[in-house]
């Protein structure tokens, strides 16, 4: 039966990227070797590294000034590795959700962190607007979309200080204006490639001015400076990524990546909102055109169970909600297609018509 892979993260990618990548996993560039087993120093692999970097650039109109390095470690690293570059006097950080919540308990190590809103005692159920954001802060953190709660800041905020996005969950999916962003990271694993890479942009001219010894792996100049080759990067993560940036350049960019994800949200929210079983669960406003979840209404509540069943007899994967909000959620990255959201939305109408 055929698949359709709503899994929040690691997630769906194009088939075609794997292909080409599992092709390569047992024959690099024929050289009879597999890209598990050459150097990242060989000659053929510095071409993969220049590619992607290339391409991200060229994907995100990335101005001049910004470098993009490969980094292990995850976004979490990142939690940590921000504020220790870049928390002077103080930092601000918005929290919406589990992830942001991590990244400003992780900035408090490294000094004044001040929280300008949150929307936890709403279960993150909405994205706090109008708040201050202190002139003298050296940042204000935001995470562009909240994978677990399902809601998501689709535009480029306009604030006093610069900003600092995780864009884990929706990087790839729209245009950004990244002269707006000191950094911009994002684990690769949910838009951009499989586990095991981070990639990070980030304003040149505002590396080493941090006040405090940093581990030299944790200073981004390192990287920088090392063209994401200080250690051994990821290798096959890297190959993937470049493979999925070359399939978004195809697909036609980020402006063709935020018109899928417009369609695909359109639908499965049109359906939630039409179908009598199902509600959606955060602000209308602040809905995830990435994840997008959804719980049964009331007096549906014990078809939770059935449904999940249901769909996934019909090969849906990963439609179970994260614990955090419970329901479902139905993550639709840069590789989910039509077919697959309609799929989800024929098994959400047949429950219907069942009950
Ligand atoms: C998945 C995710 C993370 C955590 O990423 P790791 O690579 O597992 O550390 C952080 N932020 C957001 C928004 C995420 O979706």
């Amino acid at each position: 039966m055929k698949k359709y892979n709503f899994n929040a993260g690691p997630s769906m990618l194009p088939r075609e990227v794997i292909e080409n990548t599992a092709k390569q996993i047992l024959d690099f560039n024929g050289s009879g070797l597999s890209l598990m087993e050459i150097s990242h120093r060989a000659k053929d692999f510095q071409p993969v590294v220049d590619e992607a970097e290339a391409l991200i650039k060229e994907l995100l109109d990335v101005p001049e000034g910004y470098a993009v390095i490969f980094l292990g470690g995850g976004a979490s690293l990142q939690f940590t590795q921000v504020p220790a570059n870049f928390l002077i006097n103080k930092a601000a950080y918005l929290n919406t959700g589990t992830w942001a919540n991590k990244a400003e308990k992780e900035a408090k190590l490294y000094g004044e962190v001040v929280e300008v809103a949150s929307s936890k005692d709403a279960n993150y159920t909405f994205v706090p607007k109008g708040f201050d954001v202190p002139a003298d802060a050296d940042y204000l953190h935001i995470t562009t979309n909240n994978t677990i709660y399902g809601t998501e800041i689709r535009k480029d905020l306009d604030v006093p200080v610069p900003l600092i996005a995780d864009m884990s969950s929706d990087i790839m999916s729209r245009p950004v204006d990244v002269s707006k962003y000191d950094v911009i990271y994002a684990g690769a694993q949910k838009n951009m490639s499989m586990a095991g890479v981070t990639v990070i942009i980030l304003k040149t001219d505002k590396l080493g001015k941090a006040p405090r010894q940093l581990p030299t792996m944790l200073n981004y100049l390192t990287h920088v400076e090392k063209g994401s080759m200080f250690n051994t990067p990821p290798v096959v993560p890297i190959y993937s990524l470049l493979e999925t940036m070359r399939w978004v350049k195809k697909n036609g960019g980020v402006e063709a990546m935020d018109k899928l994800a417009k369609q695909r949200a359109e639908i499965v929210y049109g359906e939630i909102d039409r179908n009598k079983l199902f509600k959606g669960t955060v602000a209308e406003e602040d809905r995830s055109l990435m994840n997008i979840c959804f719980v049964m209404n009331e007096e549906y509540a014990e078809l939770e169970k059935p449904f999940l069943e249901f769909a996934t007899e019909r090969g849906m994967v990963g439609v179970k909600g994260h614990r955090s909000v419970g329901g479902f959620r139905a993550s639709c990255y840069n590789a989910q297609t039509i077919e697959g959201v309609n799929a989800l939305v024929a098994a959400m109408k047949e429950f219907e018509a069942k009950h």
